[in-house]
């Protein structure tokens, strides 16, 4: 059978809604409706890593202000390198990037909202995690052009 060659990247919890903070998950595995839709349009998935494991896996929820460390950035730099590494594979090959896909409101893979601490409180606002601002500039010094969404504007990638 021909291959589609249409590749999308994903957050990781995207399709493990295990590795999320305790108390964070909405689903019982994966986006329910998200990952469906990517599968129907005959999209495969690359995973990225979950920066966030850096703290464990029973780590409470955390605003922004707690990974904008130089520390964590480094760390989620890593990742990127290692995923801008089989972008280029894939691309090279002629192979369909689409994009990647964050978490809306995730400190590190917001795209359009994330959550800062008001008045000791924590704040869903606009703004970008700290992954998704190190995946930003990555692209933008290597000259890729990479869509970023968070998952319910992925019809916005797999138009
Ligand atoms: S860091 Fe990103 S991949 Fe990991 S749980 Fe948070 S939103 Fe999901």
């Amino acid at each position: 059978m021909k291959r589609s060659r249409k590749i999308i990247f994903v957050s990781h919890c995207l399709i493990n809604t295990n590795s999320k903070a305790l108390t964070s998950a909405k689903h019982k595995a994966y986006y329910e409706g998200i990952v469906e839709k990517i599968l129907k349009n005959d999209v495969g998935i690359i995973q990225a890593p979950c920066p966030e494991l850096l703290y464990g896996v029973n780590r409470p929820p955390m605003n922004k202000e707690f990974y904008d460390t130089e520390e964590y950035r480094e760390y989620c730099r890593d990742i990127i390198e290692y995923l801008l590494e089989i972008y280029k594979l894939y691309s090279k090959n002629r192979y369909q990037i689409l994009g990647f896909v964050g978490i809306e409101g995730s400190p590190t893979c917001g795209v359009s909202k994330t959550h800062i601490t008001v008045n000791g409180e924590p704040k869903k606002v606009k703004g970008k995690g700290v992954f998704i601002e190190e995946l930003e500039k990555k692209c933008k010094e290597e000259g890729i052009e990479l869509k970023i969404r968070d998952q319910d504007d992925i019809d916005e990638l797999l138009r």
